[in-house]
C-alpha cells in the first residue's frame, strides 16, 4: 500500500472499528491532493476486504475536518482534458461509491469545517456526527468560484434533503451551520467536542452493514419523484430564479440545477455521471477559469500576503489608535478589536468616540441573537475598545489610522496631533477614500512612516483593504500594513497614490457614465438594466444614490479645486449637480434618480422632465458596452499613472471593491478576455460617439502593439 503516513493514520481499535484520520502534512487543512485521493482510495479499498475490521470512522487531526480538492487539483481540473477529467472524477466517485456498497458501516466525525469534496466525502458515509458549533460550515460552496460540486454532492444531498433546501444551498454556494443542516437531515447527530469519536465509533458498532437510504429498494426522494406538479413548478420556478439572479452569466448554478433535475431520475450511478459530465463542461469554461484564477489563486495569493515587500520583519500590533469614530471608525474598532488588539478610539467629544464603541454593542448583541457569539465573547471583545477624547491615549500605539472628515484642515489637525505623541515606530494612516497620500503627507514629519490604508463600508463585512503608497512610504511601512491586513483577516491590494487610488476611481467612472447616458437622452431604465445586465451589483445611477450625489459634487468640486485649468469635467456630473440643485441627495435624503421608500425603491418619475429622453434609444449592448468599457479604459489608465502595480491586485480590488462581475475573474482578466486589439478598436470608435474620455490608454496600445495581455505582462 502507498505510504499514506503523510495524509491520514489509520488505527484499528480492539472492538474492529477503524480510525481513519485525515491530518496532511506541512497543511493547515485537509484537502485532497492527487496523492491524497491515491492513497485515500486505496486505504479504502483495503480497509473493505480487511476481516480484521467490522466498520470505519474518518476524523481529523485538524482544526478542520476536510476543504476537498486542493489549489493544485482545481488548476488541473480546468487544464486536463475532458475525457482526462471524466475518469478522474469518476475514479473519486467510485471510492466514494465503495465507502456506501462495500458491505462495512462508515461515519464520518466531523469536527471542523467540511466543505466541496470534503462535505462530499462525509456525505458518502452512512452517518455524520458534527460538533456543536455555530461557527463551524457545512457545504458545498464550489459555485462561488464558478465550478459545481463534482463528487457526488448534487446527487446526495438533493437525495437527503427537500429540494427547495438542496438546490440554493449548491447553486449559492451558502454554508449550513450545524443545527441547520440537523434540522434539514443533511447530517445524522450534533454532539460535543469530547463525546465526538466514541459517539461516532458506537454507532458504527451498533449498525454493522449499514446501506445508504437510496441504495434501499423502495427510496423515496425527500421531495417526490422529480415529475410531480408540484416540481415541475418547483423546477421551472428555480430555472427562472437562477436567471433573474445571474442574467445567464454563470454556469455553475444552471449546471447544478440540471445535474439535480436529470439526476434524481435515475438510479444513483447513473446520476453521478450526469454531475461528472456537468462538471467537465463547467470546470472548462472560461467563466470557471477567469473565478478560479481570481478567487482561488489570486486570494490566496493576497491573503499569503505574496506581495508583501519580503525584507521587512514581522510587525506584530498590540494597540492600534482610531481617530474619528464615525461609521469608518466604529467599524474598523470592530474588526481591530474582534482580532484581539487593544483599541484607543478618540474623537472630538467622548459622548461620540462612546457612541463608536457602541456600535460594537449593537452588533456584537446581534450576533448573540443570532447564536453566533455569547456574553462573554462580547465581554472580551468590547474590553479591547477604549474610547477617549485624550492623545496622550494613544502614546504607546504600534499604528493609528485616522477617519475624520474627508476634509484636508481637519486632517492636517489631527496627523499633527498624532504625530505628536506617538513613538518613532508608530506607522500613521489615512482612511481618506480620494485625498492624495502624498498631499497628506506634507502634514507628517516623517513621511516615510505614512499610508493610506483604504477600508470599505461596512468595514465589518467587506473583506478588502486597498493599501496606498505615498511617494514617501517606507517599505517597511508597506509590509507593516500587509501585516495589519493579515491580523485582520482582510485580502490587502497594494497601490500606488493618485486622486481617489483605484477602486474609488474605476467606480466613480461607471456612475459618471451612467449620468452621461442619461443627459445623453438614454431612458434611466435602460441605463440601470443594462449595467446590471453586464452583472454589474447594481445600476450606476442607484449606486450614485447610495454614495449620495452631494458627496458625487463635493468630490468633483474638490478636484477641480486641486487641478485648476487641467480640470476637465465628466459629462455626467452636471446630472448629480442638478439633482443636488433640487435637494435630491440620494440615499440619505431618500430622494435621487430614485425615490427610496421603504419596501419600495423606485426611479423617479420626473426624470424624464430633467432629462428629456431622446426618441430613438440605443440598443441594450451598446449601453452595457459604454458602462464596462469606461471602467477598462480607467483601469488601463490606471496603470498608465502607476496606481496600479499587478493584474492580480486590478482583478481582486474590482471584485472585493466594488462588485465587478465575478464571472469575469475581475477587470484585468475581462480586459485579457477582450484582447487589447479589440478593446483598442472598440474604444477608438467609441471616441467620436461618446467623447474624448474613451481615447485608448497607453498601456492598452502597449498590450496591442505587443500582442499581449495584462495577465502576461
Ligand atoms: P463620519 O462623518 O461618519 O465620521 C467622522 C468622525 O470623525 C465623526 O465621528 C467626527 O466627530 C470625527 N471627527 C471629526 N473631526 C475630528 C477631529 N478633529 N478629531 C477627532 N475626531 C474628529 O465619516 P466616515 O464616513 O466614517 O468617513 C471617515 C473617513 O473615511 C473619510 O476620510 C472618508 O472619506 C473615509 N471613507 C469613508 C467611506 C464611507 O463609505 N463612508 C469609505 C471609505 C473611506
Amino acid at each position: 500500500m502507498q505510504n499514506h503516513s503523510e495524509i491520514f493514520t489509520i488505527d484499528v481499535d480492539k472492538d474492529g472499528i477503524a480510525i481513519l484520520t485525515w491530518d496532511l502534512a506541512d497543511s493547515a487543512v485537509n484537502v485532497f491532493t492527487e496523492q491524497a485521493v491515491i492513497a485515500f482510495e486505496e486505504a479504502i479499498n483495503a480497509l473493505i476486504v480487511d476481516d480484521a475490521v467490522k466498520g470505519v470512522v474518518i476524523a481529523s487531526a485538524k482544526p478542520v475536518f476536510h476543504v476537498g480538492a486542493d489549489l493544485d487539483m482545481a488548476q488541473n481540473m480546468s487544464t486536463r482534458s475532458a475525457p482526462q477529467l471524466f475518469e478522474d472524477i469518476m475514479r473519486i466517485n467510485k471510492v466514494f461509491r465503495a465507502i456506501e456498497t462495500g458491505g462495512k458501516t462508515f461515519a464520518a466525525a466531523i469536527n471542523g469545517h467540511a466543505l466541496g469534496g470534503g462535505f462530499e466525502m462525509a456525505l458518502s458515509c452512512h452517518a455524520r456526527f458534527v460538533v456543536d458549533e455555530p461557527k463551524l460550515q457545512l457545504g458545498l460552496p464550489e459555485a462561488k468560484v464558478g465550478l459545481m460540486p463534482g463528487f457526488g454532492g448534487t446527487q446526495r444531498l438533493a437525495r437527503l434533503i427537500p429540494l427547495v433546501d438542496a438546490l440554493p444551498a449548491m447553486a449559492q454556494g451558502a454554508p449550513l451551520s450545524p443545527k441547520k443542516a440537523l434540522k434539514l437531515g443533511a447530517i445524522t447527530e450534533l454532539v460535543s467536542y469530547e463525546n465526538l469519536l466514541e459517539r461516532a465509533k458506537t454507532w458504527v458498532l451498533e449498525n454493522p452493514g449499514s446501506v445508504q437510504p437510496w441504495d434501499k429498494k423502495g427510496f423515496k426522494l425527500p421531495s417526490g419523484k422529480v415529475h410531480t406538479p408540484a416540481n415541475f413548478q418547483f423546477f421551472v420556478g428555480a430555472s427562472a430564479q437562477g436567471r433573474k439572479a445571474t442574467y445567464g452569466n454563470y454556469p455553475a448554478p444552471a449546471a447544478i440545477l440540471e445535474a439535480v433535475y436529470h439526476g434524481l431520475q435515475m438510479p444513483i450511478d447513473q446520476g453521478l455521471k450526469v454531475e461528472a459530465r456537468k462538471f467537465v463542461s463547467v470546470a472548462h469554461s472560461p467563466v470557471a477559469r477567469a473565478m478560479i484564477r481570481t478567487l482561488f489563486f489570486g486570494m490566496n495569493d493576497a491573503n499569503a500576503l505574496k506581495r508583501r515587500p519580503q525584507a521587512p520583519a514581522k510587525k506584530t500590533f498590540q494597540k492600534i489608535g482610531i481617530i474619528g469614530a464615525g461609521l469608518m471608525g466604529a467599524g474598523i474598532a470592530y474588526e481591530v478589536a474582534r482580532s484581539g488588539i487593544d483599541v484607543v478610539l478618540l474623537d472630538v467629544a467622548q459622548e461620540a468616540a462612546e457612541k463608536g464603541k457602541a456600535y460594537s454593542t449593537r452588533l456584537l448583541d446581534k450576533a448573540i441573537a443570532r447564536n453566533r457569539s455569547t456574553e462573554a465573547k462580547k465581554a472580551t471583545h468590547l474590553s479591547h475598545i477604549a474610547p477617549t477624547i485624550d492623545y496622550q491615549a494613544l502614546s504607546d500605539c504600534d499604528l493609528v489610522v485616522e477617519a475624520v472628515f474627508e476634509a484636508k484642515e481637519v486632517k492636517e489637525k489631527v496627523l499633527r496631533a498624532i504625530e505628536e505623541v506617538v513613538s518613532a515606530e508608530t506607522i500613521i494612516a489615512s482612511n481618506t477614500s480620494t485625498i492624495p497620500i502624498t498631499q497628506l503627507s506634507e502634514y507628517i514629519e516623517k513621511p516615510d512612516r505614512f499610508i493610506g490604508l483604504h477600508f470599505f463600508s461596512p468595514v465589518e463585512k467587506m473583506p478588502l483593504l486597498e493599501i496606498i503608497s505615498g511617494q514617501e512610504t517606507s517599505e517597511a511601512t508597506l509590509a507593516g500594513a500587509f501585516d495589519l491586513a493579515k491580523a485582520l483577516r482582510k485580502t490587502p491590494i497594494d497601490v500606488n497614490d493618485g486622486r481617489a487610488f483605484y477602486t474609488t476611481r474605476v467606480v466613480s467612472s461607471y456612475m459618471a457614465e451612467g449620468m452621461a447616458l442619461l443627459r445623453e437622452g438614454v431612458a434611466p431604465a435602460l441605463i440601470e438594466n443594462a449595467g446590471k445586465l453586464a452583472g454589474m451589483p447594481m445600476g450606476p445611477l442607484r449606486l450614485a444614490d447610495m454614495v449620495n450625489l452631494d458627496l458625487v459634487v463635493k468630490i468633483a468640486d474638490q478636484t477641480k479645486a486641486d487641478l485648476g485649468d487641467a480640470y476637465q469635467e465628466l459629462p455626467g456630473i452636471p446630472a448629480a449637480r442638478r439633482l443636488v440643485e433640487l435637494e435630491r441627495l440620494g440615499e440619505k435624503t431618500s430622494a435621487g434618480f430614485y425615490n427610496h421608500e421603504a419596501g419600495a425603491v423606485r426611479l423617479w418619475g420626473e426624470l424624464s422632465e430633467e432629462f428629456p429622453m431622446a426618441d430613438i434609444q440605443p440598443d441594450v449592448e451598446s449601453v452595457k458596452q459604454r458602462l464596462m468599457l469606461i471602467q477598462a479604459l480607467e483601469t488601463l489608465r490606471c496603470f498608465d499613472d502607476g496606481v496600479l502595480k499587478t493584474a492580480e491586485d486590478a482583478d481582486l480590488g474590482s471584485i472585493l471593491g466594488w462588485g465587478f462581475p465575478p464571472f469575469t475573474g475581475g477587470i484585468a482578466s475581462y480586459i485579457d478576455a477582450i484582447g487589447a486589439d479589440n478593446l483598442l478598436s472598440a474604444s477608438q470608435g467609441l471616441v467620436s460617439n461618446a467623447g474624448v474620455r474613451f481615447e485608448p490608454p497607453q498601456k492598452l496600445k502597449a498590450l496591442a502593439d505587443a500582442g499581449s495581455t495584462l495577465h502576461a505582462a
